[in-house]
Formats: structure tokens, C-alpha cells, sequence
């Protein structure tokens, strides 16, 4: 199955619906975060040399069905015109008349952009007959949206099988290196988790640890398992309620031959707040008053040499409360080494891709994803609705 690209698609003049992810950060009515903004750019700017009428359309936020002011897009025109340099056409409408009447007066190279999707409550429902609406505006459509690509929306999914379809620039960088990550035969594989909580990566942790060599576990999930293999872990977060599923996932990972690597020791403090009194203590010394909220320096140089050494990375998860400056030296250390890492590094999930891009790591990794949830179903190996739809088959 190949992916659909913008090179298969004739866009030549045509009215081409683009969906976009400009679901981001507001704040006093500006766009507080224009990162996802930003990488969209290079999509628009190849449509518009080809002489395209880009028709943009998001969602932002979870306004319901309903017409939130606060939720408009005109902000994101605002930034996205000033981005391009040039007037993008916005209107506060989706389907209705002023859209219509926009999208047949735009010019070749031209761009407007639509009111947020999810103000209509047929977005959502992948409503037929709202899907055909959006389509009758344009001749062709491009999904350069990857973080949306794992709901089933119209604009997503419905639209896609109703015109000459393909992927953006953006989803497909996105494809190519989480596919290459899904098939891989490159070792050592190094897979590192970390994050809130095991129960929302038992499905990455199943399905790549079919072709890893090795697991490198911090952050909060890591709590738990510890706590499943009889360490004391004090007031730490730990899912109570996961500890037979860690342990099943121990002895998966044993079965399949795949080295876990826990950490070794840890920075504690009574309480978030007490970052006076935060300390470094071996895995093994974690008092009852105690939470773990870093993984420790012995633990990042260990986990660093075994990453070092890697022809594939993939990182989800920040390995403590990296939010914290007191706890944000082991999601450091470990974004330092992936950065250095010769081999192919990527990395997944919300919190992970701003951490990186925090502490100014971002350019020398390979592939940061702008998809949370997505990226994390597509590891998973679950199909992408939004992605299913722009594949062809003997392509
Ligand atoms: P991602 O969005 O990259 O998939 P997650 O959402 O799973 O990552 O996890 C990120 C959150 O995990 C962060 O808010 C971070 O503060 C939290 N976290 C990491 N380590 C710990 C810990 N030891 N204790 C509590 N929370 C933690
Ligand atoms: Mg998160």
C-alpha cells in the first residue's frame, strides 16, 4: 500500500480543500503557540506554486457542535496571514453561503480559511451530507492534519472519499517515519517510555516490543513497574490497579527476548512543591514519604550508553515532572543523548514534543511528531481512518 502524495494529485488551478491541524494555543484572543501553524507551511507553499485556491479548514478546541466565540479562527488567520505575508480570505462560516461565495472568488496561488469545523455537530458525526458540503467547495483535497488522522470526522475521513484526495507534506514526513519505526529492522532498537501513566502505553509497549532489543522505562509509568517488582515507591504515582498488568508486560517482554532496564535510582521529594527538599536516592532507597519525581543521574548514563549505541530510538514519554525545573534533569540527559544518538531518532507523544522543543533539542532529532494521540495509535499499529483514506492499493 502506498501513500497518496501531493505529486499524484493535479492542483493546477483547482479549488483544493486543505485540512490543517491549527488547533493551538490561544491566549487574549492571539495565537499563544503558532508551532503547528508553522509546519504547514511548506504544504501551502507547494499548492500555491502550482497555482492552486487553497480552501483551509481546522477544528480547534472541543467547542461541541456549538459556536463558541472564543473558539474562532480568526486568530489563526491573523498569525497565518502574517506568516505568508499575504491576505488569507477568512470567513466565519463552513458551508454555508460566504464560504461558497469565498471559495469560488479565490485566485490561483490564493488562500482562505474557514470557520473551526467542529462548530457544525456533523463534523464530529462524519455526517455524510456535511462531508458532501465541504467537497462541493473545492475540486480536490489534501490532509496535511496528521494529529487529527486517528478520528473519523468529515474532514478527516468522509471528504477524503468523495475527491481526488492525497496526503500533505507534513502527514506524509509524518508517515514515512513511523512506518519506518513500524517495520524496522534496524539494531539495536532502543524503545524508551515514560510519561503519566502504563495504561496509555500498554499498547505501544505490545506492539513494538515485537521488534525492540531494549526498554528503557522512567518517568511515572516506570513507578509502577517497580512497585510490581516489590520496590517501595512511597507516595509516588503508581497505578495500583496495573501492577498484574506490569507484571504481564515483564514477562511479554521476557518471553520476546527484549532487555527492560528500570531505573537505577531516582530524585524524591515529599511533595511536588518541597523542591528544597528533593534528593537523589538508589532505586532502593525510596522512602514511604517519599515520591519519585526524576529519574536519578546513575539512571540517565546508564540509559544514555545503551542509546548511544542504537541504530533506532523511538522516545515517549518524559522520564520525570519535567515541568519542574528541579525535576527536569533526567528528561535532559536523556533528550541530550537521543539528540546525540548516531542513529535514527524519533519521538512521540504531546508532552515529549514540547519537552524536546523546550529544552531546544528538537533540531537534532530526526522525527519530532506533531501527533499525540495519533502518533500513538499509529505506533500501536492501529489504522488511521484519516491515513487509510489517502493509501492506494498496487500503487
Ligand atoms: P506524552 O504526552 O509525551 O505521551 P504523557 O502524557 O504520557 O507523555 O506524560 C507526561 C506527563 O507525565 C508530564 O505531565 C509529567 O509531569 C508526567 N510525569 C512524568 N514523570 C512523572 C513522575 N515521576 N511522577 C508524576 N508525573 C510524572
Ligand atoms: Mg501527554
Amino acid at each position: 500500500m502506498r501513500l497518496r502524495t501531493l505529486r499524484d494529485l493535479e492542483v493546477e488551478g483547482k479549488r483544493v480543500l486543505t485540512r490543517v491541524d491549527y488547533n493551538v494555543p490561544l491566549q487574549d484572543g492571539r495565537v499563544a503557540d503558532d508551532t503547528r501553524i508553522r509546519a504547514t507551511l511548506p504544504t501551502i507553499a507547494a499548492l500555491r506554486k502550482r497555482g492552486a485556491r487553497l480552501i483551509l479548514c481546522s477544528h480547534l478546541g472541543r467547542p461541541k457542535g456549538q459556536v463558541r466565540e472564543d473558539l474562532r479562527l480568526a486568530p489563526v488567520a491573523d498569525r497565518l496571514s502574517a506568516l505568508l505575508d499575504i491576505d488569507v480570505r477568512y470567513v466565519r462560516d463552513i458551508t454555508g453561503d460566504e464560504a461558497r461565495t469565498m471559495a469560488s472568488q479565490l485566485g490561483p496561488g490564493e488562500v482562505g480559511l474557514l470557520e473551526n469545523l467542529r462548530f457544525d455537530p456533523r463534523e464530529e458525526q462524519n455526517d455524510p451530507e456535511f462531508a458532501r458540503e465541504l467537497a462541493s467547495l473545492a475540486e480536490c483535497y489534501v490532509n496535511d492534519a496528521f494529529g487529527a488522522a486517528h478520528r473519523a470526522h468529515a474532514s478527516t475521513a468522509g471528504v477524503a472519499a468523495l475527491l481526488p484526495s492525497a496526503a500533505g507534506l507534513l502527514m506524509e514526513r509524518e508517515i514515512h517515519a513511523l512506518t519506518r519505526v513500524l517495520e524496522a529492522d534496524e539494531h539495536p532498537f532502543v524503545l524508551i517510555l515514560g510519561g503519566a501513566k502504563i495504561s496509555d502505553k500498554i499498547g505501544v509497549i505490545e506492539n513494538l516490543s515485537r521488534r525492540a532489543d531494549t526498554l528503557l522505562l522512567g518517568g511515572g509509568m516506570a513507578n509502577t513497574f517497580l512497585k510490581a517488582l516489590g520496590y517501595e515507591v512511597g507516595r509516588s504515582l503508581a497505578e495500583e490497579d496495573r501492577l498484574d498488568e506490569a507484571r504481564r508486560l515483564l514477562s511479554l517482554a521476557e518471553q520476546r527476548g527484549i532487555e527492560v532496564v528500570l531505573p537505577s535510582d531516582a530524585v524524591v521529594a515529599p511533595e511536588l512543591g518541597a523542591v528544597e527538599q528533593a534528593r537523589t536516592v538508589p532505586i532502593d532507597g525510596v522512602g514511604p514519604d517519599d515520591a519519585i519525581f526524576d529519574i536519578g543521574p546513575d539512571t540517565v548514563a546508564r540509559f544514555s550508553k545503551v542509546i548511544g549505541d542504537a541504530a533506532l530510538v523511538v522516545w515517549n514519554g518524559p522520564m520525570g515532572v519535567f515541568e519542574v525545573p528541579a525535576f527536569r534533569e533526567g528528561t535532559r540527559g536523556i533528550g541530550q543523548a537521543v539528540a546525540a544518538c548516531p542513529g535514527f531518532t524519533v519521538v512521540g507523544g504531546g508532552d515529549s514534543a514540547a519537552a524536546v522543543e523546550e529544552l531546544g533539542l528538537a533540531d537534532r532529532i530526526d522525527h519530532v511528531s506533531t501527533g499525540g494521540g495519533a502518533t500513538l495509535e499509529f505506533l500501536e499499529g492501529k489504522e488511521l481512518p484519516g491515513v487509510q483514506l489517502l493509501m492506494e492499493e498496487n500503487g
